[in-house]
């Protein structure tokens, strides 16, 4: 066994906003229209935190860049709604990063590409941040999305090194990459990782086909492909950024076996907004799906970047509550 254990983390899943200036051809997140568009409010995002139950993250993800969408008059409109005088997704998300480290969730951001000034901005705010890769190949389905520039995402995930945030990134697979570009975007996440030792986590997520979408009838990557990029994967990286599979999108029983280590976040309170035909399993049958590995929950910080201090003074107190010697999540304690 090459695992000591298998992790998995406690969320409350906020989707800030769905409106976003790019145009990926597999998303079914990026709101379409003004009918379909939402900025989440302050009194919903307190509904949400006030019902966190034993969940220790609050995970935001967004769109990216809303003011450039041509839906940004109303998202403009809706932040100005808010009442928190905010001006822009950073301002408005690090206000409800603040709230919710006050009502004992730990956050973790994920608002696509950022600048070195908004990342810095959120920093302190933030347990970890993420931004998936996705791939380093010049893609069809990313034709209409300047955000997914990979130049630019690996910049932004190189500056999160330089800032010590602990850090989750991830390839998609099956958006029309070749086997040599996965390995090529895990090769080129090593290199950061080699640099800056802050990768904490990759994801190796499949691409599931969503309705109303131009990728809606190509078919999703055989599992084969799934594990012979957790192999990859597992070969390439060092062995302490984890690997993790998403237990709602793939069967992770093979995958841990190849050497993946980590579950991701699930939600009792809130759905999975990216994929939401796909409801995560519940803890007992995760633990059910690992055995004969120990399932561990962890925080939204892994053991290692705890040990290493790389948290701010505004979310020390949580960290102090919720973490075991171990740096895993302390048990029974709310
Ligand atoms: S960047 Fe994300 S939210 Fe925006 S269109 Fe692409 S996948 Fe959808």
């Amino acid at each position: 066994m090459k695992n000591k254990y298998i992790t998995f983390s406690k969320n409350i899943f906020i989707p800030v906003t769905n409106v976003c200036r790019n145009a990926c051809d597999y998303c079914g997140f990026r709101a379409r229209s003004h009918e379909d568009a939402y900025v989440v409010g302050v009194k919903e995002f307190l509904n949400l935190v006030n019902n966190k139950g034993t969940a220790t993250e609050a995970l935001f993800t967004t769109g990216e860049k809303p003011e450039l969408a041509n839906l940004s008059p109303f998202f403009k409109n809706r932040l100005i709604e808010t009442g928190l005088g905010c001006s822009s997704l950073v301002e408005y998300t690090k206000e409800l990063c603040k709230m919710a480290i006050k009502h004992g969730l730990l956050p973790h951001c994920n608002l696509g590409v950022l600048s070195k000034e908004e990342l810095k901005e959120l920093r302190d705010v933030n347990a970890s941040m993420g931004l998936m890769l996705e791939t380093t190949a010049e893609l069809e389905a990313h034709k209409k999305s300047p955000g997914k520039d990979p130049k630019e995402r690996l910049e932004l995930i190189e500056e999160a090194g330089k800032l010590k945030i602990p850090f989750t990134t991830g390839i998609l697979v099956g958006i029309g990459e070749e086997k040599e570009d996965r390995i090529r975007s895990l090769a080129a996440i090593k290199s950061l990782h080699e640099k800056y030792r802050h990768i904490q986590e990759i994801i190796i997520q499949p691409f599931f086909p969503k309705p109303l979408t131009p990728m809606w009838n190509k078919k999703p990557p055989v599992f084969e492909e799934m594990k012979e990029v957790v192999l990859a994967a597992r070969e390439i990286l060092p062995e302490e950024i984890a690997i993790q599979v998403p237990p709602n999108l793939t069967s992770p029983k093979a995958l841990i076996e190849l050497g993946a280590s980590d579950l991701g976040g699930i939600s009792k309170k809130t759905q999975d907004y990216i994929n939401p035909e796909s409801p995560w399993p519940g803890e007992e049958e995760l633990r059910r799906i690992v055995a004969p590995f120990e399932l561990r929950e962890r925080l939204p910080i892994y053991p290692e970047f705890i040990k290493k201090g790389w948290y701010s003074e505004e979310i020390r107190p949580l960290i102090e509550r919720y973490a075991d010697d171990e740096g895993l999540r302390r048990v029974n304690v709310l």
